[in-house]
């Protein structure tokens, strides 16, 4: 399956609420070039993204072609549709050439019988990897089958559209409850051959929680098992049905999953596989943190998002309620953050977790509460662009030191 555009080895997915954060986010990408590793920049925003924040597709083009001009950038980059499907695909067609293909709802759905039939008939014990038979087979196909046609229709829309080999595809399961074992994996990526689906990344739903903005929570060793056997699927399933040679994992990380972050270090290291780490949230986060830190007006607007944040949690956190784990006894009262200095304020929020005043609490509430400073529209980007310096810092830090080194640099 040839493609015309190839993902490199690794990537980062850099979501941005705003649209603000582009030049300070590729800055950690420079800085990862400046030690001899390229970490491809992804700009990702999904549909619900642009839904609540209430932006248009084609704002995170200009905002990653400014940063790339601004910056002197002359490597590979990207846009990246993420989490599209059929419905909502046509507005990013133009402007991204990355596209998350999300069939997670599809899941489960069972595929026309006959199909499912030839799929056996084909795929038999697919090569009686991870111990599979037919039967096996045929259960995952149950399950996944419909899914990856689903994955195909979308697939052929775009390509349909732009022309083949001109786009970077991902098919992307990870939103839903039940992970994806290895075995399946590899019963999902022949059904994805099957559709000429070139996917060049596959986002499984991993072992373990990924709550919005905090620590992975589950057990990592089993994760990396998993990780390291979800890599050997994929290198069975490019030898043996050809899916495109660069083929990896996306990690959707819901942002810092730093406990796996040695993991799949490690794992790459060990198996020489790439991968795409892609993160949104947390580059939101750093927003609010240097605009606290700059003091002043920017500390008030970061009190006011808090208090706004915790009045309307309930209607923020709905949306994402599978994917958060507050216990509102632990949230400050805004009275209380109002009285904060900024360090108190950075030190809550900031995903440092040797820090005592860390709060998972107050920054999963956070996390999902960009609506907040949506509806505040200009006086929050105003205060943005006020407190450039301290927010792009904290804004690159973060993404370097937190996420790229940990990943990799390791
Ligand atoms: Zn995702």
């Amino acid at each position: 399956m040839p493609n015309a555009l190839i993902l490199g080895k690794f990537s980062l997915g850099m979501g941005d609420r705003f649209a603000r954060q582009g030049r300070a986010q590729l800055a950690a990408c420079q800085m990862a070039a400046a030690r001899g590793v390229e970490v491809v920049p992804v700009w990702n925003k999904s549909n619900r993204e642009h839904l609540i924040v209430g932006s248009e597709p084609l704002s995170v083009r200009s905002e990653a072609d400014s940063a790339v001009a601004a910056l002197g950038w002359h490597s590979a980059y990207h846009v990246d549709a993420d989490h599209i499907n059929l419905n909502t695909v046509d507005r990013f067609i133009a402007p991204s050439d990355f596209f998350t293909l999300d069939v997670a709802a599809a899941i489960g759905r069972t595929a026309d019988m006959s199909a499912l039939d030839d799929f056996v008939a084909r795929h038999g014990d697919c090569g009686g990897a991870f111990s599979l038979t037919p039967a096996k087979v045929r259960t995952a196909a149950a399950k996944y089958l419909h899914a990856v046609q689903e994955a195909g229709r979308i697939y052929r829309r775009i390509e349909s559209s732009r022309g083949p080999g001109t786009f970077i595809t991902e098919v992307s399961m990870d939103e839903t409850d039940l992970p994806q074992t290895p075995d399946e994996l590899l019963v999902i990526l022949a059904a994805i051959a099957d559709e000429g689906i070139p996917a060049q990344t596959i986002a499984p739903k991993f072992t373990g929680r990924f709550n919005k903005g905090v620590d992975y929570v589950g057990d990592v060793a089993q994760f990396e098992r998993e990780f390291n056997d979800d890599i050997a699927a994929i290198r069975t399933a490019v030898e043996r049905y050809g899916l495109p040679a660069n083929l990896k994992l996306s990690v959707h990380s819901g942002s810092d999953k730093f406990s796996i972050y040695p993991a799949i270090a490690r794992a790459m290291k060990s198996t020489g596989a790439g991968v795409h780490l892609k993160t949104a949230g947390t580059t939101w986060l750093e927003e609010l943190i240097g605009l606290a830190e700059a003091g002043g007006a920017g500390l008030a607007l970061a009190r006011e998002v808090y208090a706004e944040a915790f009045a309307h949690s309930e209607e923020l956190c709905a949306p994402y309620a599978t994917v958060i784990d507050i216990d509102t006894a632990r949230l400050p009262q805004p009275s209380e953050v109002n009285a904060w200095t900024a360090a108190d304020y950075a030190n809550a929020l900031r995903h440092d977790q040797s820090c005592p005043a860390f709060n998972p609490h107050l920054r999963q509430l956070l996390h999902v509460g960009y609506k907040v400073a949506a509806k505040m529209g200009a006086r929050y980007l105003d205060m943005l662009a006020e407190c450039e310096e301290s927010v792009a810092r904290n804004v690159t830090e973060n993404l370097f030191a937190r996420h790229i080194q940990r990943v990799f640099l390791a």
